[in-house]
């Protein structure tokens, strides 16, 4: 209670927002993931690794719009780009070369994709991997997993009921090799699809083991599965996506978030064979439209950021300095009840030391402290996601994670030990 009036003494304007918001807004809001008790904060701009609210105050942002933030705010390249588009015109109706040059790069680095074939959103491009999946097996079942979340419509968590699909849905362990062929040994002919992230994320950033994608591969070879991989969030691991760190080829890979640097942006690219059912050529063929499906915006600010921010370099330092500051948050957190999980400049922060390789090993955590650990943080300066999810990008710099650490430190210790 008393971090919830702190909160609403410091934002009032959030607080009036939020009233004037649920009057025309389902919760006063458009993304459920933003629904902040007391009330969601509402930011008026972003600068590099900063965001200052509708109140005037300034954070430092650990969380990264959920990664997809991962060149910084308003990165000047794609400024210029975007501001290009806005000289030349959008909405053309007709292809362009921006589609292309994109859809190039993408090929150029991620080896399992020939070709590649656009969408709105990271949702869009599984919904279209799915469908491209089950069409070309000619069979019902996607293989899911618990704890994934593939979009708006493709959550398979504990709480969601949206398995109201168009496609029969068998949820599977996450890392649990065992299960996923006990599954397919009994239901493998129906299994046109099995769809994967390398690590769960919205679930708490839980690393797939190589060994368990691996086996995935080599399950659906047997079987004659489509194996698609979500790298909407984890392909920013390396210059070739997750995959290439894994040694694993799916058949389809998705791709979203930070690819064009806050706009829009969705893509499934795979196999030749698999993606040129979207060819009118093919026979039987399968038509795929979508009015922003080539939103120039989107591609210019994509070619902005493949060319400039998402260099091999970039992203691999990304990475180490995501691996040090994972280490050293764990640290600090263990003493005080907590773990930090994840995979490179992608971290969850959880309220719980034993191990987490599956969804269920969070079932009986206490989000409660979480939410008092992203209010500590937030009262000194430091915006990290309400569940823990913290994300680096690269206008931040060294500094700038040693003061996460030392805030951290302090949010910890003030949380009172009556509730850890
Ligand atoms: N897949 C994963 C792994 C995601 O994390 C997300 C978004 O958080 C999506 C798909 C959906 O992407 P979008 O929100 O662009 O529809």
């Amino acid at each position: 209670n008393h971090v919830h009036r702190r909160y609403a003494d410091k934002h009032p304007n959030s607080a009036r927002q939020h009233r004037l918001s649920r009057t025309v807004l389902p919760a006063g809001i458009s993304r459920s993931v933003l629904n902040i008790e007391p009330f969601p904060l509402a930011v008026a701009s972003a600068s590099g690794s900063l965001l200052t609210d509708i109140d005037g105050n300034d954070y430092l942002d650990y969380l990264g719009d959920y990664s997809v933030g991962l060149a910084g705010h308003n990165p000047e390249a794609v400024s210029t780009a975007v501001t290009g588009v806005l000289e030349s015109g959008w909405a053309l109706g007709a292809v362009t070369v921006e589609e292309y040059v994109v859809a190039r790069m993408l090929c150029d680095r991620i080896e399992s994709m020939d070709l590649v074939r656009f969408t709105a959103s990271g949702t869009e491009a599984n919904l279209l991997a799915v469908s491209l999946a089950l069409r070309s097996s000619g069979r019902r079942s996607v293989l899911v997993f618990d704890g994934g979340y593939h979009g708006g419509f493709l959550d398979y968590s504990h709480d969601s009921s949206s398995l109201n699909v168009p496609f029969d849905v068998i949820v599977c362990d996450y890392n649990n090799l065992d299960a996923v062929t006990a599954t397919f040994e009994t239901a493998g002919e129906q299994i046109g699809c099995v769809l994967v992230e390398p690590m769960l994320g919205a679930a708490g950033r839980i690393p797939g083991s190589p060994i368990f994608l691996q086996g995935l591969r080599e399950i659906c070879d047997r079987y004659g599965t489509v194996l698609v991989f979500d790298e909407v969030q984890t392909s920013r691991m390396a210059y070739g996506a997750a995959q290439s760190l894994l040694g694993v080829r799916p058949d389809l890979t998705t791709l979203g978030k930070y690819l064009a640097a806050g706009f829009g942006f969705g893509a499934v690219g795979g196999t030749a064979s698999l993606m040129r059912r979207l060819d009118h050529a093919a026979q039987p063929h399968y038509a795929h439209s979508g009015t922003f499906n080539n939103n120039r915006f989107s591609m210019a600010a994509a070619i902005a950021t493949l060319n400039t921010t998402l260099t091999r370099d970039n992203l691999d330092l990304l990475f180490v300095r995501g691996e040090n500051l994972r280490v050293h948050a764990d640290t600090l957190l263990r003493p005080h009840g907590f773990q930090a999980t994840g995979w490179g400049s992608l971290i969850s922060i959880h309220p719980t030391t034993t191990p987490i390789t599956h969804a269920a090993d969070l079932a009986g955590a206490d989000q409660r402290l979480t939410q008092l650990l992203f209010h500590e943080m937030l009262h000194r300066g430091i915006y990290i996601g309400k569940t823990g999810f913290v994300t680096l990008c690269l206008p931040q710099t060294a500094d700038a994670d040693g003061l996460f650490l030392t805030t951290l430190k302090d949010a910890l210790a003030a949380i009172p030990t009556c509730v850890k």
